[in-house]
């Protein structure tokens, strides 16, 4: 079974995108995964297809509207639909690899863009929307959040690497960043390439490469380290 990508966005245009090139391409191309993406003010019920309003309370800005969102989200995750609903959103629990893992493992997903200040907390609510921050930044929509999150969950899926050990070599796999990374020529600028690396020493190399994702880890993410 392929798994189901729904995107509820105000620029469907922005999809496939970056996902429609290299690995994640080649898998939309070949039916491992499928990507709709669905234009939110197609639900939007008055002459000018309005999909937002002003803020309840004052203020700057728009929100989206429960009403619109909700009949999008309806039309495209019928009741009984197994996929989460996510929705993008900087005050959502971040992303981490675990949670990417989850997501790869399971049906698909439904992933609502938000626009302007965000949507109506009472659609939150009402759909049991799953909030996902990509980082403590704020993007001006939640569209090239949803692109990094499908980037990560496609890679995972079955025979999308090729290399499948690839996988699970990675920074975060074990708690821990990546060791660093050398390939020819032997010599750059005056540098060489680290002894044991060229020693042929398996055992050796493991152990260094292990040494050094700690050693990383410790002086760049400390807060991996209670993890791993
Ligand atoms: N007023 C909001 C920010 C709205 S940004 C606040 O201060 O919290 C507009 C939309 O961009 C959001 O609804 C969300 O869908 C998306 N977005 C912005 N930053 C994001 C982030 N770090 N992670 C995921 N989505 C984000």
């Amino acid at each position: 079974m392929s798994f189901a990508a729904s995107v509820l966005t105000l620029y469907p245009e922005m999809f496939p995108g970056a996902l429609g090139l290299s690995l994640a391409g080649r898998a939309l191309g070949g039916g491992t995964w499928s990507l709709e993406a669905v234009q939110i003010r197609d639900f939007a019920t008055d002459r000018h297809r309005t999909v937002d309003d002003t803020p309840a309370g004052g203020g700057a800005g728009m929100v989206m509207r429960a009403d619109v969102l909700a009949r999008a989200i309806d039309s495209t995750a019928p009741q009984g639909d197994p996929r989460p609903r996510l929705l993008m959103s900087p005050r959502g629990r971040p992303l981490a690899q675990a949670r990417v893992r989850e997501l790869a493992s399971g049906p698909g997903v439904v992933v609502v863009c938000g626009r302007f200040e965000g949507v109506d907390q009472r659609l939150i609510e009402a759909r049991d929307l799953e909030e996902v921050s990509i980082g403590d930044y704020i993007l001006s929509g939640g569209e090239p959040a949803a692109l990094v999150l499908l980037d990560a969950i496609v890679r995972l899926l079955p025979g999308v690497m090729g290399n499948e050990q690839s996988g699970e070599e990675e920074s975060f796999e074990h708690g821990l960043l990546e060791h660093p990374h050398y390939t020819r020529p032997q010599e750059f600028e005056g540098q060489p390439i680290p002894e044991v690396l060229v020693s042929g020493n398996h055992a050796k190399i493991a152990a260094w490469r292990r040494g050094q994702a700690e050693r990383l880890t410790r002086e760049r993410r400390p807060d991996l380290l209670g993890k791993a």
